[in-house]
Formats: structure tokens, C-alpha cells, sequence
């Protein structure tokens, strides 16, 4: 038997965890699944989550059903990668001989006052705390700091949901800055139709409890700022030895193997993948196709194969605005804009299709099949 202990149950690790279950079943793998919580988290869903919205709850013992995968719930306190041994909090030990690491990112905390003052999306319970502090407020100021994708995604969700209370955006450059031209002009109108108070060039420089702090300016009063500037790894893994990026994320070669330590593979998020473009960033599009991946080098290498080289480009930036709208902006494969983007009505269609439930491609995952767009994504690149 080969023991597969998978960290971090979300889009990527239940991914890499479904796949490595089928991919290894003749060749004797036994895979473990740990996660902090019961539940599958939609993290890509959290803004709906922190406006007052209930999901949809997937328990993990059912999403993983049928596989045969041992689903462990717990915190990982620890790694150590010298002895393959995982620490869980409360001190039970897990052992492995291949180990995939899929535990995400969480708030880059280091403005002063961020840990202490500010909501972020490092968890479902964060989101949910945030949409109670909100139920409190019969009028006030919420701001969102941060005017990437998730910023802006959160500032237009609580904008809709909560119109009695000002929603101020604060951002560096402008508001989805990454996007083109007519996505940026059509975003930009939506904020406005939906009263978000949008303030560019703004380096905040500390967070209280009332309040944000920006560089050469006034105080910006709050009565709950959601941080999403960005994010890095889980400081475990580098206190383990593992190569970590300045984000602390796991340098991993073209198998996803950690470049330190070969027996550990590292997906989604918690990865630092690169391609000919750059390294990859965060996202669930560029995620699965790493968890798929991790998977099938793992079980090459257990049957003595040499694995292939991950390749991946983008295709979109989806972007929801509030419930209502939304704009897709397509992208060329290094993930810069192309000139077709998709807004409104057709744009919310599209934007729900491809952040549905992942249910459907863990049914496909479970019957040793490969969803399409994953195949658009990585084939040929
Ligand atoms: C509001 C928002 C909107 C987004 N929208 C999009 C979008 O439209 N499209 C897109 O492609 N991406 C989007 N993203 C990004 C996307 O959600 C992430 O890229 C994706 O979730 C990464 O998946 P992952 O499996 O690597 O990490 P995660 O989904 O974060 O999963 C990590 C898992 O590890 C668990 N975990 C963490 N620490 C521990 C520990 N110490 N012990 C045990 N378990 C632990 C967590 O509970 C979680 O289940 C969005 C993100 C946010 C926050």
C-alpha cells in the first residue's frame, strides 16, 4: 500500500484527493483527506457568504462518497517532512509516503491593525461573522479594501444586498485593473449604479477599530472594512523546510513536486506553479488543473512512469456585480485581456455556469473522467 495524505479539502485538494483515489486504486493507494471543517467550502462564493447569503452545504463525507477516500477532519498544525509526518492540532499524527498540499492562502495580514480589526475570507466563518457584524448596522460605512477582482466582487454583492449602508472602495490603481479597457468603463458604471463610493490611489496604511488609516490623509471612518489586498501561504509549510516563494507559497517543478522535497506535491492557491508566462496566480480555473495534475504525476510515478510537464493558460476573468450583472472579460493564456468581454444578463449566465457547484465535476472525477474545460485549459499549452 501507498499511503496518499491529502491537506485541504477545498476546489483543489478534494480535486487531487477523487483523482489520485481513482487514478491509484490497482497500484494499492490509500488516500487521506484531512480538512479543518466538515463542509466544503465555495470559497470563490464568500462575498455572497458576507452579504447575508446561505449556500448550499456539501458535507465532505458525502462530496468525497464512494471513492474510498478516508476522510480525516482536523486542523494541520504541523508538517514534518523529513520523518512524512503531519501534526494535527490536539496532537494526532498522520503519516504518508506521498503527501499533496492543497491547505490555500490566507490574508496577507501585514498592514498594522489587520489581524486585530478587519473581516477577511480566509474561512466560512469569517464570512459569516462579517454578515452578522452587517445585520447589526441599521446605517454606517462598510469599506472594502482592495480593488482586485475579489475587492470589487465584494463592494458591488454588499453594495446590492445592504443599500442602507455606504459601501467605499479603496484601492491602489483603479478597480479591476487587470481587466480591459470597455470590462473596466462597464464595471466602473455598475459601481456607480450601485452607490459604491470608489476612492483610487489610496495606500492604506493601518486599520482600527473604527477606521481606516491611508497614507498622507485623513481618517476613513468605518464600521466594518473587509481586507482582500492579498494573500500568501500558510506559514507551516515554510517552517517544514519546503521551498517557499516570497508569498510563501511551495515551489514546485513542472510535476508539482515540491522542488525540496519530491514526495510532496503542492496544488492550487498554496502553489507557486510556473509557466512560460510567469507564475501562476490564485484562482480555481488555473487550481484544478493543478489537482488534477498532482494526481495523475503521483500515480505515474508510482507506476514507475515519468510524469508530464503541467501546462495551463487562462481563458476569462469572470466578475459577478451584485446578483443582477456581471462582465466576463476573455483572456489570451499569459491571462491579459483580449478585446471580446461579456456584460449583463448573458455575463451573469456565464458567471454562475462556470462558479456552479463543483459537484458535477467531482461526479465525472469519480467515473475516471476529465471535465472539458480543464482539457481547453492545459492541452497544448
Ligand atoms: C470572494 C472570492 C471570489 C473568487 N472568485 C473566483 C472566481 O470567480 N473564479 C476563480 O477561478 N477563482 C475565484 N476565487 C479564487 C478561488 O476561490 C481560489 O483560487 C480557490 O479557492 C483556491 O482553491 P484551493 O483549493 O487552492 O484553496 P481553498 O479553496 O482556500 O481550500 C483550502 C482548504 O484548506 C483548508 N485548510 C486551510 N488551512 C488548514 C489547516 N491548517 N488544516 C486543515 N485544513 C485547512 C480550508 O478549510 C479549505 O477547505 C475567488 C476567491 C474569493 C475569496
Amino acid at each position: 500500500m501507498t499511503d496518499i495524505l491529502v491537506l485541504g479539502a477545498g476546489y483543489t485538494g478534494t480535486t487531487a484527493a477523487i483523482r489520485a483515489a481513482v487514478k491509484t486504486r490497482r497500484t494499492g493507494g490509500r488516500v487521506t483527506l484531512v480538512n479543518a471543517s466538515t463542509r466544503f467550502t465555495e470559497r470563490l462564493r464568500l462575498h455572497q457568504t458576507a452579504a447575508g447569503e446561505r449556500l448550499t452545504d456539501y458535507p465532505l463525507d458525502e462530496v468525497v462518497a464512494g471513492t474510498g477516500i478516508d476522510f480525516v477532519q482536523g486542523r494541520v498544525a504541523r508538517l514534518d517532512v523529513e520523518r512524512r509526518e503531519v501534526t494535527l492540532q490536539g496532537g494526532r499524527v498522520l503519516g504518508y509516503d506521498k503527501l499533496v498540499y492543497a491547505l490555500g492562502t490566507v490574508t496577507d495580514a501585514a498592514v498594522p491593525g489587520v489581524s486585530e480589526h478587519a473581516y477577511a475570507y480566509d474561512d466560512y466563518r469569517q464570512a459569516v461573522r462579517l454578515a452578522e457584524r452587517l445585520d447589526t448596522l441599521e446605517e454606517g460605512t462598510v469599506v472594502v479594501a482592495g480593488g482586485g477582482l475579489t475587492g470589487v466582487e465584494s463592494a458591488a454583492e454588499l453594495a446590492e444586498a445592504r443599500p442602507h449602508l455606504r459601501v467605499v472602495l479603496l484601492t491602489r490603481g483603479r478597480p479591476g485593473s487587470m481587466m480591459g479597457e470597455q470590462a473596466r468603463a462597464y464595471l466602473d458604471a455598475a459601481l456607480d449604479r450601485l452607490g459604491v463610493e470608489v476612492r483610487s490611489g489610496v495606500e492604506i496604511t493601518k486599520v482600527l477599530p473604527d477606521a481606516v488609516e491611508p497614507a498622507g490623509g485623513e481618517l476613513i471612518h468605518s464600521d466594518a472594512t473587509l481586507w482582500t489586498t492579498g494573500t500568501r501561504g500558510l506559514p507551516l509549510a515554510e517552517a517544514s523546510g519546503l521551498t517557499a516563494d516570497a508569498r510563501g507559497r511551495i515551489v514546485v517543478d513542472s510535476a508539482l513536486r515540491s522542488v525540496s522535497h519530491p514526495d510532496v506535491y503542492a496544488v492550487g492557491d498554496a502553489a507557486a506553479v510556473s509557466q512560460r508566462f510567469g507564475v501562476m496566480h490564485g484562482t480555481c480555473q488555473g487550481g484544478i488543473p493543478t489537482g488534477l495534475h498532482a494526481a495523475d504525476s503521483l500515480a505515474d510515478t508510482l507506476r514507475g512512469k515519468t510524469p508530464k510537464p503541467f501546462r495551463f493558460g487562462y481563458f476569462h476573468q469572470p466578475l459577478s456585480l451584485g446578483r443582477k450583472d456581471a462582465v466576463i472579460q476573455f483572456t489570451r493564456p499569459d491571462d491579459s485581456p483580449r478585446r471580446w468581454y461579456l456584460k449583463g444578463r448573458a455575463a451573469v449566465a456565464y458567471k454562475e455556469t462556470v462558479s456552479g457547484s463543483p459537484l458535477p465535476t467531482y461526479k465525472l472525477l469519480k467515473r475516471g473522467l476529465v471535465p472539458a474545460w480543464v482539457f481547453s485549459l492545459t492541452a497544448g499549452r
